[in-house]
């Protein structure tokens, strides 16, 4: 007789239950236990800037087939990716970071045990879905009972924050439900886009300004919110100072040019603004070289992200 595995459970009538989740089993903090689970509240979706664009276009997270190594390869089953984990050394995936309440997440929703992947950090997967999924080689899971990686004690949210946790959404997310949007470092030696991107080690800088220049030259409101603190006074995020900063050094090259009316500086900086964010930095400094001076720039700038967010940038210095 094989000894029983650590991961099986024998329920007493000689059926042998597999719980692949137990080795990643968390205790819940309650009164006398320290627990060794985390809260989780936000979830995040990163990805590079040009998928970013598309979602902030979109004013969704469309799903999409499942390129990583995965047990559902084969199913041509679409996903959204989802992490309540932040990347220390680097996202493999891109620089942009859309964030959401777990809660709002899982909301009408059931839960699916997917499968562990063994990476140098172990990654569980669970999969969200409001679909029948039993062709699926997924198992149901109810957070409430399982001692698992997550956990539902009392109406809040509990992660095993010691492994890589990764949600496999199977609809697309709207961005109605964004909290946030940040800017993140890109890993230094991988990238999970196909092709790779050119993005490595970059800090997420340059991610920023190309994603502030759309939402103003294009402009887009919907997401104000996602990039406005609130505490201890509204006010740009530093996010969103960031890419308006960035946009702005990306701009100004000791400017001479002929513009210099209100009407005329703002056709051109929403024109080099709209090229920026295409990444054609070369083309956007050109035709922000019509524009008579850097000040005027900065200046007109400033007026259109007062227009845009109802709030003045702390980054721009005129
Ligand atoms: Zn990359």
């Amino acid at each position: 007789m094989s000894p029983k595995a650590d991961d099986a459970d024998d329920h007493g009538d000689g059926f042998l239950m597999t719980t692949p989740w137990k080795p990643y089993a968390c205790t819940v903090p309650a009164a006398g236990v320290a627990g060794t689970a985390s809260v989780l509240s936000t979830v995040h979706h990163v990805t590079h800037t040009g998928p970013a664009l598309r979602i902030l276009a979109d004013g969704q997270v469309t799903r999409g087939l499942i390129y990583d190594e995965c047990i559902l390869n084969d199913s041509r089953t679409t996903v959204v990716w989802l992490s309540p984990n932040n990347w220390h050394n680097g996202s493999r995936y891109g620089s942009v970071q859309f964030t959401f309440n777990f809660a709002d997440i899982v909301a009408r929703r059931k839960i699916y045990w997917v499968e562990v992947r063994k990476y140098k950090n172990h990654a569980y997967r669970f999969m969200i879905s409001d679909k029948d999924l039993s062709k699926l080689p997924v198992t149901p899971y109810d957070p409430t009972k399982e001692e698992g990686p997550l956990r539902q004690v009392g109406g809040v949210w509990y992660w095993n924050s010691e492994h890589t946790a990764e949600f496999l959404l199977d609809s697309s997310l709207i961005l109605h439900f964004c909290k946030k949007i940040d800017f993140v470092k890109h890993h230094e030696k991988m990238c999970a886009a196909p092709g790779g991107c050119g993005q490595l080690g970059q800090d997420g800088t340059n991610a920023a300004g190309r994603v502030l220049a759309f939402l103003l030259s294009r402009d887009l409101r919907g997401l104000n919110d996602t990039l406005i603190v609130t505490d201890p006074k509204a006010a740009l995020s530093t996010a969103a100072e960031r890419g308006i900063l960035k946009a702005y050094e990306d701009l100004s090259r000791n400017l001479g040019g002929p513009a210099k009316s209100n009407d005329d500086v703002d056709a051109a900086l929403r024109a080099a603004l709209l090229q920026l964010a295409a990444g054609e930095e070369t083309h956007a400094q050109a035709t922000a070289k019509l524009i008579r001076s850097d000040d005027l720039l900065c200046r007109r700038l400033a007026e259109l992200v007062k227009r845009h967010f109802k709030l003045e940038s702390t980054a721009l210095k005129f």
